[in-house]
């Protein structure tokens, strides 16, 4: 076993391992047998988190049920944040009429056009969306590392995902064959182990921590479902005042605080950072530990 890990969350890491330096990086980041030794992997979410693809990944949607259906498929106002494309897809397919039987027969169909949408689509991702303040220097600092893998645990299709982070030359940093998707599982809560195992297979290492970087409940559901920490950003749908509140590990309204960030994503475990690392944002008189 990794004597860094974290293991269940009951091992403290040394301290002196418990903060980001050029020595901490030397002896972590060694390799042990050929297998590299990886304390964080961390599993970013693309939508609201990473970047916003602007309309065009909503737009995708309707399109692609629209072409499978050969008729006009009107936005019909279903709520994406959070869900894997799948069940976005059968959502829409169900609002337009179609039965639960019906709509899973032709899902293929539409997802295979969705992917088709998204990719002619990719101009107008870098032109009309854009990446969350803070996001590529946190990839390029964590990148530098050679104890942390990155990757993703998102709702997008593979395919999907792929268009959407290289629209902005984000696939640099992240590790994609790792990566757990829709396409993998309908259901979100079922997508950490998929990635930490594809971890597992590719670099022969258990993580000693995963931390699951998202922007909505759902994203906290599924770090929960499968071991991992959460780190909340209200830079989605969702304002800060509803994110921290719902029992994430931290929350921040944006990645812009990078130190803080590194910060939450080596220190301790257990210790809840949000309100604390950015203290104006509370309400007046409001009880931070509580209120996490
Ligand atoms: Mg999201």
């Amino acid at each position: 076993m990794d004597p860094l890990s974290t293991g269940s969350g009951s091992r403290r890491l040394p301290r002196s391992f418990d903060r980001i330096g050029s020595g901490a990086r030397t002896l972590v980041g060694m390799r042990d047998g050929g297998h590299r030794q990886i304390r964080r992997l961390i599993l970013w979410d693309v939508d609201g988190t990473l970047l916003s693809a602007g309309p065009t990944g909503r737009d995708a949607f309707f399109a692609a049920a629209g072409s499978v259906l050969a008729r006009e498929v009107p936005d019909n106002g279903v709520q994406m944040s959070g869900k894997t494309d799948p069940l976005i897809a059968l959502e829409i397919l169900e609002r337009a009429g179609l039965g639960r039987a019906e709509a899973r027969e032709l899902l293929p169909d539409v997802l295979a056009a969705l992917a088709e949408h998204v990719a002619e689509g990719s101009d107008r991702i870098a032109r009309e969306g854009r990446v969350h303040p803070g996001v590529l220097d946190l990839l390029e600092r964590l990148h530098a590392r050679a104890d942390v893998v990155q990757s993703v645990l998102t709702g997008n299709l593979a395919v999907n995902t792929r268009v959407k982070v290289s629209a902005f030359g984000l696939e640099r940093f992240l590790d994609l064959d790792v990566g757990a998707f829709g396409s993998d599982h309908q259901e979100r809560d079922r997508l950490v182990p998929i990635a930490v195992e594809r971890v597992r297979e590719r670099y022969g290492s258990t993580p000693g921590a995963t931390w699951v970087i998202g922007d909505t409940d759902r994203d906290l559901a599924c770090a929960r479902a499968g071991g991992a920490r959460c780190l909340l950003v209200a830079t989605g749908r969702i304002p800060f005042d509803e994110l921290h509140g719902i029992g994430a590990d931290a929350v921040l309204p944006n990645l812009s605080y990078t130190d803080a960030v590194l910060d939450i994503l080596f220190g301790e475990p257990g210790k809840a950072w949000a309100v604390a690392v950015v203290g104006n944002v509370a309400e007046e008189g409001e009880d931070e530990e509580a209120s996490l």
